[in-house]
């Protein structure tokens, strides 16, 4: 399909699992895209999320990149940290707040302002979690599921405030989906093994299950669609 031709995109946590896939998908369908991320790769513009200075900068380099305001914004970066409560440091949870929820919020918000000064569309998605809704995970990740409970009302308040400039915003939230992020915590065969286990569908996620969704909501063709929570999961929450 090419119903992002003409899409000019900007997709942060570019370098690696589900943003990765998401500036395959989106090239796929013909868009521009260039990709934020702290890791350094090819087309990627290293960025911390979480510095605002720094990505009010990136935005208006990539706005020069892409030759024009962003119509699509994909904030896939996030971290992951596994910690209980009771070890949970001051900073390690203000960190995981920064990245998480302060820098879906500043590349959005500083999307916004270039493309309502260009007088441009925009559509943006942020990324939630199964984990908002259930934390019956066996890592403790409940400063993630925080932030991730608070994407979903991040999206509601943003579709509402944004919708008279034409904006669009919607979040995703992934079930157990087969990136980095997820080896990291699950990396032996028997985990892998008791978390297929927990899934309807049979199957743990891949980062192309969640783009090509992250491509429709992008697209005209979910023109009517803002202030979504869109569950990404195999049926794991049906359980
Ligand atoms: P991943 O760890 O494979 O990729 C995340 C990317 O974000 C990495 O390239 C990392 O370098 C980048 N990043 C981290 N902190 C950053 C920062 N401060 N500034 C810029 N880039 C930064 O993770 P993933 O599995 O692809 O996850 C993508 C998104 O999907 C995340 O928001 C995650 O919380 C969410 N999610 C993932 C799953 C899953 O099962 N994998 C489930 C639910 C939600």
């Amino acid at each position: 399909t090419s119903r992002h031709a003409g899409s000019r995109a900007i997709v942060t946590g570019a370098a690696s699992g589900i943003g990765a896939a998401c500036v395959a998908q989106l090239r796929a369908e013909g868009a521009e895209v260039v990709g934020f991320d702290m890791q350094p790769g090819e087309g990627i513009t290293v960025v911390d999320v979480a510095d605002e200075t720094a990505v009010i900068r990136a935005v208006v380099e990539a706005e020069r990149q892409l030759g024009g305001a962003p119509t699509v914004l994909v904030c896939a970066a996030g971290i992951y940290p596994c910690v209980p409560l009771l070890e949970m440091t001051g900073a390690a949870w203000h960190q995981t707040f920064a990245v998480n929820v302060s820098g879906s919020m500043f590349c959005a918000r500083e999307a916004v302002i270039t493309a309502k000064r260009a007088g441009t569309d925009l559509s943006i998605v942020l990324f939630s979690s199964v984990g908002a809704y259930r934390s019956d995970w066996s890592e403790p990740s409940a400063a993630y599921c925080a932030t991730k409970a608070a994407i979903t009302s991040l999206a509601r308040s943003m579709a509402g405030e944004w919708a008279p400039f034409g904006v669009r915003v919607n979040a995703l939230a992934p079930g157990l989906i087969d990136t980095p992020m997820l080896r990291r915590t699950a990396d032996s065969e028997a985990g892998a093994a008791a978390i297929r286990d927990r899934i309807p569908l049979g199957r743990l996620g891949a980062g192309e299950d969640v783009a090509r969704v992250a491509c429709f909501l992008t697209s005209d063709e979910a023109a009517y669609m803002t202030g979504s929570t869109v569950t990404v999961d195999g049926g794991y929450l049906v359980r």
